[in-house]
């Protein structure tokens, strides 16, 4: 099994880190206007927050600095869940409700590859079967801007965009610094991400994690420490992470954009819609929603009447955790983290999972946790293997989680 072919100048990039976002693939721009984009450039958050907001995100804000400026959170479902989605389809939904209102023309977004189930090929979608039918994740990296060229050339005004927070870093900062989207209205949604992998690598991590690979249809890393597989004849497996091979953590197959992203919520989009603040619910899969523009709000709206809403919560304390794994990254404390590495037998695994979640951070702590995490283990891959792109690539708010965990910037 193989990624849609797909013309691109990445290889020709001056630089290693790629997330083979879309962009500079087509042949209407030069690549270089592409590059002069790119967010393995010119860095995350930073001046395109300000670009967005008029403002950087609040370091004094605790929530603010960890979840990106925002006018409104809560907890959400699709009250009718849409069919072939990943959570209750509230993406899937804006997008149909944006088309059929007629607020865009068109929207990017990615289908599956015919290939594989989970393998992306980028498009445009311009009817409501082809918006239906672009649900659901493909959990490797995707060429979803790609389809921006096709919009320019149909002459599209009015475009909604689903993209990751690298899509959404090069789309916003492209508009911005380039003419060619000009004269385009478009209004973004955006996924939470992190931790993708390359598409050719992505059936043999799976072939390692699943029973039965070949035959799951939903799968994700989830709130109980554990990853969630639904095969195709409706059963759940259920794997938890201290029992995945460690091979699949090795640096090869871990991509190094995903090792230097510091925007796991999305912070440049109209309104993020994720999973991950939500509580776990196994029937009713509660959804977290960001709302943080003007049109984020118009998005929102738009399907009011289809959500059922709740309050966010949160419970535990993250702290103690985030400082256990922090230790790793202290001159003292990388030894002994190295000599507890390795993969937990399958039923130690899942006591030490059932214990994290029923005694840890859930809800919005969680959360929290989970960024805390992810923006230490970054920060020190970038020091290690980029350091010349350090200054550029981590923003403010990255040596606010450090200090507070006394971590050496
Ligand atoms: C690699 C990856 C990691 C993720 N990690 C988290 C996480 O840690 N926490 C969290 O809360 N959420 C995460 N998500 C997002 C989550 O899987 C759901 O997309 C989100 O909760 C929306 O659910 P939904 O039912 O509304 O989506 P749907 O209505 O099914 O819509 C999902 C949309 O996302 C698009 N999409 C799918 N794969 C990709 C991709 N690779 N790149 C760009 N767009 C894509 C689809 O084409 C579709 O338009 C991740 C997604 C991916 C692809």
């Amino acid at each position: 099994m193989s990624a849609p072919a797909a013309k691109s100048v990445t290889a020709s990039l001056p630089q290693k880190l790629c997330s083979m976002c879309g962009l500079c693939m087509g042949t209407s721009w030069p690549a270089q206007e592409s590059i002069k984009s790119c967010v393995f450039t010119s860095g995350w958050l930073g001046s395109r927050e300000r670009a967005l907001f008029g403002r950087e995100r609040a370091r004094d804000n605790p929530e603010e600095m960890l979840f990106g400026i925002s006018s409104e959170r809560f907890v959400a479902r699709m009250k009718n869940p849409l069919p072939n989605i990943q959570f209750t389809g509230i993406i899937t939904g804006i997008a149909k409700k944006a088309f059929e209102t007629g607020l865009v023309e068109a929207v990017v977004t990615l289908h599956r590859s015919p290939e594989d189930y989970f393998l992306p090929v980028p498009v445009l979608a311009r009817s409501t079967e082809e918006i239906l039918a672009s649900g659901g994740s493909k959990p490797v990296l995707a060429q979803a801007l790609a389809s921006l060229e096709k919009a320019c050339q149909q002459g599209i005004k009015r475009l909604l965009v689903i993209g990751a927070c690298c899509h959404v870093q090069n789309l916003r900062e492209f508009q911005r610094l380039s003419p060619y989207l000009n004269g385009i209205e478009i209004y973004v949604v955006g996924i939470p991400c992190t931790d993708n992998v390359h598409p050719k690598n992505f059936r043999s991590i799976f072939s390692k994690i699943s029973r039965s690979h070949e035959t799951v249809r939903h799968y994700e890393f989830m709130q109980d420490f554990t990853v969630h597989l639904r095969h195709v004849d409706g059963t759940l497996e259920r794997v938890p992470f201290f029992s995945l091979p460690q091979d699949i953590s090795s640096s090869e197959l871990l991509t190094d954009c995903c090792r230097s992203c510091f925007d796991y919520l999305n912070g440049l989009a109209d309104i993020t819609v994720g999973y991950i603040g939500a509580p776990l619910h196994i029937e009713k899969m509660y959804q977290w929603v960001l709302v943080r523009t003007e049109k984020g709000k118009a998005l929102r709206q738009l399907i009011a009447d289809e959500l059922e809403t709740y309050p966010e919560t949160s419970a535990g304390d993250r702290t103690a955790m985030v400082r256990q794994y922090a230790l790793r990254y202290t001159r003292d404390g990388a030894a002994e983290a190295l000599k507890m590495s390795g993969s937990m037998p399958l039923e130690q695994g899942f006591m030490l999972a059932e214990h994290m979640y029923t005694t840890g951070p859930r809800g919005l702590e969680f959360v929290r946790y989970a960024i805390d995490t992810h923006v230490i283990r970054n920060y020190y891959f970038v020091k290690q293997n980029y350091p010349e792109k350090l200054p550029a690539l981590v923003p403010a708010y990255v040596y606010s989680i450090l200090e507070a965990y006394g971590l050496e910037p």
